[in-house]
């Protein structure tokens, strides 16, 4: 799994969503990856914050901006 792709799956992650193969990849991700596991608890707080879970109540602009985001900082880290 690669960063861009874990990004992709944080929500449905975070709403146990994957099956267990996806799901023990992502794991296998974070554990691996300290940029991945800040990003998604990032994403928890968002989440908290925001109130909801579901991706589709993200918009595709605000969808977008993250990704953009987390481009930028992998960029700088
Ligand atoms: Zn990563």
């Amino acid at each position: 799994m690669t960063c861009k792709e874990l990004v992709e799956l944080v929500t449905d992650y975070m709403e146990g969503a994957l099956d267990a193969d996806a799901s023990a990849r992502f794991e296998e991700h974070v554990t691996a990856c300290p940029e991945c596991l800040v990003h998604l608890g990032q994403m928890r707080l968002t989440v908290r914050a925001v109130g909801r879970l579901r991706g589709e109540d993200i918009s595709p602009d605000a969808r977008d901006h993250l990704l953009a985001s987390f481009r930028n900082w992998r960029r700088e880290g």
